[in-house]
């Protein structure tokens, strides 16, 4: 990831949002994509690879502090992650702030290393954790662009509101309604565990839904009327036995519908935020295509109004591989390696 400067850099590159595979150089002027020129059909596999950085579209930094921490048997996800009382909100009202700072600011680093650019993160424990997250945005000097979101008063000093789900009550609906007249982002989890808190999520028209494991058709196709985005979790939701199948979320249906589907890892606690990994389960479980996966990988950048798609006039925002160091220089397709093999770049 190469931001902020100017220079010139060839290779195949993965353009556009038809993510096009080319041999192209690219002129970036104080890290702008000033042009693109073609210089020819990707004939020749061995040649650095430029492809865009992610977004990860859902994420909680915070319960990097809980990592792969050991649940007891029969625990549900209410145990382990609904506020006010579960594991990790204990875990987090436990752990002081430099701690949390600490914890964050090493998941940044291990983001910007396996290519992401940018994210939307729920963060909980009100301003104080709002301002977690931004000291460590700062300490960590990666330049990541975020989308933060509180709650419980966070919201009034960060970017939006992030709600755990309808099922809190009334009263979220109505900090949505107040975040959203502040010009502030809303996002809420829905149909992690089942269709109940859907209906009243998609009715608030939220800038972003997050899961929606078990969304209904009908509830899907609101979603695609409205051009609501939803950002899938498939590890996250398998991880959290939430999910045993292709069929939850239903990525291929919600891509059929018409719906806009951004990818995101969801808890560090349980997954790393490593955009790879997850696109490398998507690959295997669900049977999406490699534009399709890479896709959904990328496109939340759009939420910060400053996509990664590899065009003349966007940030640049992308990362090279170098097949000639290893085996992928047999690859006989750049956009499914890099798709199914969980490869890390070079900078
Ligand atoms: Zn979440």
């Amino acid at each position: 990831m190469r931001t902020g400067d100017t220079y010139t850099i060839a290779g195949k590159v993965c353009l556009g949002r038809e993510l096009e595979l080319a041999d192209a150089e690219i002129d970036v002027e104080n890290g702008i994509i000033k042009s693109i020129n073609e210089t020819g059909s990707a004939g020749d596999a061995a040649k650095p690879w430029i492809f865009p950085c992610f977004f990860n579209a859902h994420t909680h930094l915070g319960d990097t502090v809980a990592m792969d921490i050991e649940t007891k048997p029969g625990m549900t996800l209410s145990d382990l992650v609904a506020p006010p009382n579960g594991l990790k909100h204990r875990i987090l009202s436990e752990t002081p702030s430099e701690t949390l700072i600490d914890a964050i600011t090493q998941s940044l680093k291990f983001m910007k290393r396996s290519a992401t650019a940018g994210f939307c993160d729920f963060r909980e424990g009100g301003k104080e954790g709002v301002n977690a997250l931004k000291t460590a945005l700062d300490n960590s000097g990666t330049g990541l662009k975020a989308i933060i979101l509180g709650r419980n008063g966070g919201e009034t000093v960060a970017d939006g509101i992030g709600i755990s789900s309808t099922k809190e009550g009334e009263q979220v609906l109505e900090f949505a309604a107040e975040t959203r007249k502040r010009g502030g982002f809303v996002a809420f989890h829905a149909g992690e565990k089942d269709t109940r808190d859907v209906d009243a999520a998609i009715d608030a028209q939220p800038d972003l839904l997050i899961h929606m494991t078990h969304a209904t058709d009908s509830q899907l196709r609101r979603c695609a009327d409205l051009g609501i985005p939803i950002a899938v979790c498939p590890r996250s939701n398998h991880i959290l036995g939430q999910s045993t199948s292709n069929e939850h979320p239903p990525i291929r249906k919600m891509l059929d519908i018409g719906c806009e589907i951004l990818l995101g890892t969801d808890n560090v606690m349980f997954v790393q935020p490593d955009m790879f990994a997850e696109m490398a389960f998507v690959s295997y479980a669900y049977g999406l295509t490699p534009d399709e996966i890479l896709k959904m990988a990328v496109a939340g950048s759009k939420l910060i109004n400053n996509p990664f798609f590899i065009e003349e006039g966007n940030i640049a925002a992308f990362y090279t591989i170098n097949p000639e160091t290893s085996n992928l220089r047999f690859s006989r397709s750049p956009k499914k390696s890099v798709v199914n093999r969980g490869v890390f770049p070079e900078f």
